[in-house]
């Protein structure tokens, strides 16, 4: 991702830097000069999205199940106030998430690799489509919210970044959604920041 990307508008172009599914899910959302750009605004643009996670095909020829668009914005909204709220030490609302949980129905089944006939154990899911698309999303999230060490789930530290993700580096000290975005936004204001305070002789706080 380079600063152009941010002000795109292309599903290829969403970050997905999150280090985890579901914080990926927030990324879909990112902070741009005019307010907040959504890089789903098509069923098809969730489609893309998905399938860049490995959960979905999109062929040329395929279509979204309409209605998917909403029901992704509505799992993703539910995932925000959930995950923001884990985040901030307060009581989690489960009740949305829950009813996209509850709509994705599946069965576990055993199959036979294609390729070494080793056996599987893999899932089927028995809804309607945008149920089958977005339940693995929300799946990630619910077990995310469980199982996730929320130390290691962050905000990118820029203030004009809204972009989260899981600090898995060895050190923790993840501070940015990108070194190359904001570390290097960053690095330059407090440059700016610097040589500025220099020219009018005064003590400038220092940043963040
Ligand atoms: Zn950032």
């Amino acid at each position: 991702m380079n600063a152009s990307t941010l002000e795109s508008r292309n599903v290829a172009d969403a970050p997905l830097l999150g280090d985890h599914l579901a914080l990926d899910l927030l990324n879909t959302e990112v902070r741009g000069q005019d307010g907040v750009i959504d890089y789903w605004a098509t069923d098809d643009d969730v489609v893309r999205w998905l399938a860049r996670h490995d959960l979905a095909t999109s062929k040329a020829g395929t279509r979204a199940p309409s209605g998917l668009l909403a029901r992704g914005r509505e799992l993703r909204s539910a995932v925000r106030a959930a995950i923001t709220a884990r985040k901030a030490g307060h009581p989690v609302v489960v009740g949305a998430l829950n009813d996209h949980l509850k709509a994705y129905l599946t069965s576990p089944r055993l199959r036979h690799d294609e390729k070494t006939g080793a056996l599987v154990l893999s899932r089927d899911a028995h809804c309607d489509a945008a149920a089958s698309l977005l339940g693995p999303v929300a799946e990630a999230a619910a077990t995310l919210l469980v199982e996730g060490n929320f130390t290691l789930v962050r905000q990118c530290e820029h203030p004009d970044c809204i972009l989260w993700f899981y600090d898995r580096t060895k050190s923790h000290k993840r501070r940015w959604c990108s070194m190359a975005v904001c570390g290097n936004r960053h690095k330059a204001s407090r440059f700016r920041e610097r040589t500025g305070s220099a020219r009018q002789s005064r003590a400038v706080a220092p940043g963040k």
